[in-house]
């Protein structure tokens, strides 16, 4: 039982994000009584509220009035176009408002008790609760899913105005005429590629030689070409030294280059776990020299009965990774043996055309000397993708030399976010470029292009 202000739970969970919510659901599932505590009005974390939900929205509605600007008329339909960016950005508000009611229907549906305000960890498996209705929290186990924040930048002040992170950035309420932004991950691309499309003139400033790192590097290229085609314009090996922001006009400073002018500067440099101020270390919970929560197998972490997920710990920062991660827990401490297979968790940058990977990229391979054969085959020669309109990019599938087991996969094209799926589940299953390429796709289908790719890692791919 929990003292006279406390509540006991089997499970505490804390962080209402993709990693936290979702271990929520499955804990209940399972039979355990669960709480969570979220510190936002909002449940959902940052890729509901803040991240992947909103810019996706963006995404598509600066998508559909590009085409509607330049693709239509190949269609032979012909429009007048006109930006009503207040109705696009009310659109964002409504779709993110229909995912986080979402997840809060989830959980009283699977009877997860919410506990709102800001929660720290104590000894002994209690997590204090603070904000309008404090409560301490008593649990069997105790779940961290805080996610991550922001990664600052030495020299660059975010002001939320001029120079601001990837929140602010959804929500401009007009289009800036400049905008830098810094990193060509994931959110620089992907929100450069929203202003860009609405008509902002986008410097992408990149401190490494190449744009998404992590990536497969020739598959980047192509997605650099394409953006570059689309108006953004990138400047690589150029690390931002400071930004200095004079009468909302911002210089950026790169080192050994000239400073860039621009109206709103973008910092998307990465994210880092959230383990700030939570009583981590004074509860005996350890990090690592990077920062991230250290964690066994099990997710244990040096804290008898808590344990951590998603972004706090090892592994890409990714919602569908920390979901899996949550789930994977709460099997576990029911006594089901489940496990993440880390190195099948796949990647999408939602730019145009989509970017998409899973396993090694041909650099890996090529640095573990491990033998490969390669196929790739273009959408080009796609029938759905010329009907589509949509012919750039390709797929590329790198299976073992001896065992054909595939290895990798690398998409850009349309759909590929969509497509990366076919690919990771023959990867689950152990599959052979052989498998792949003996399976039937529908025709025509964008699907195909796997296909075809798969083929051609024995070079007999049938449409080129
Ligand atoms: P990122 O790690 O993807 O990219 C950051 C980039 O900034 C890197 O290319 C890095 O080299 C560059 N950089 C670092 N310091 C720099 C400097 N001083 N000057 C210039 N460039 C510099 O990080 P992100 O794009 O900020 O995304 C953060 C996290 O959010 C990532 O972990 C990502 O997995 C996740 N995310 C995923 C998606 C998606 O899956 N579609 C979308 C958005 C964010």
């Amino acid at each position: 039982m929990a003292g006279a202000n406390g509540k006991r739970h089997d499970i505490v969970i804390v962080g209402a994000g993709p990693g936290g919510y979702v271990a929520a659901i499955r804990a209940a599932q399972l039979g355990f009584d669960v709480g969570i505590v979220e510190k936002e009005a909002t449940l959902g974390g940052t890729c509901v509220r803040v991240g992947c939900i909103p810019s996706k929205a963006l995404l598509e509605s600066s998508f559909n009035y590009q085409e509607a600007k330049t693709g239509f008329a190949a269609h032979g339909v012909k429009t007048r176009v006109e930006l009503d960016l207040a109705a696009m950005q009310a659109r964002r508000e409504k779709v993110v408002k229909q995912n986080t009611d979402g997840v809060a229907y989830l959980m009283k549906k699977n009877g997860v008790a919410v506990y709102r305000g800001t929660g720290k960890l104590l000894p002994e498996r209690r997590v204090e609760v603070s904000g309008a209705a404090p409560v301490t929290l008593e649990a069997e186990h105790v779940v961290l899913a805080m996610g991550s924040v922001v990664t600052e930048l030495k020299g660059v002040s975010v002001d939320g105005t001029t120079v601001v992170t990837s929140t602010e950035a959804l929500t401009f309420d007009s289009v800036p005429e400049r905008l830098v932004v810094i990193g060509a991950g994931y959110i620089g691309l992907e929100l450069g590629s929203v202003w860009a499309r609405l008509g902002s003139k986008v410097t992408v400033l990149e401190y490494l030689d190449r744009i998404l790192p992590g990536m497969d590097l020739e598959i980047a290229k192509e997605a650099q070409k394409a953006l570059t085609k689309q108006g953004i314009e990138f400047l690589l090996g150029a690390r931002v030294t400071g930004v200095e922001v004079k009468k909302g006009v911002a210089r950026v400073q790169v080192d050994g280059a000239e400073p860039v002018e621009a109206d709103k500067v973008l910092v998307a440099v990465g994210r880092r776990p959230n383990t700030a101020g939570m009583g981590l270390e004074e509860a005996g919970v350890e990090l690592d020299e990077r920062g991230r929560v250290n964690v066994d197998e099990g997710f244990r972490t040096t804290a008898e009965g808590v344990y951590a997920i998603g972004d706090l710990i090892h592994g890409p920062m990714l919602a569908h990774k920390a979901e899996d991660d949550g789930v994977a827990l709460m099997e576990r401490l029911k006594g089901i043996p489940t496990k993440v297979h880390y190195h099948l968790v796949p990647g999408v940058a939602y730019t145009e055309p989509e970017v998409a990977t899973v396993g090694a990229t041909e650099e890996q391979l090529k640095e573990e000397g491990t033998p490969y054969r390669k196929g790739m085959f273009p959408f080009s020669a796609n029938g759905r993708a010329r009907a589509l309109g949509h012919t750039d990019g390709r797929v590329k599938v790198l299976a073992h030399q001896e065992t054909d087991r595939i290895l990798g996969v690398h998409v850009i094209g349309p759909r590929a976010g969509e497509l990366i799926a076919e690919a990771v589940i023959a990867m689950t299953f152990g599959a052979s470029s052989e498998d792949l390429a003996r399976t039937t796709f529908a025709h025509p289908t964008l699907s195909e292009v796997v296909k075809e790719a798969a083929l051609a890692v024995d070079g007999r791919a049938l449409h080129s």
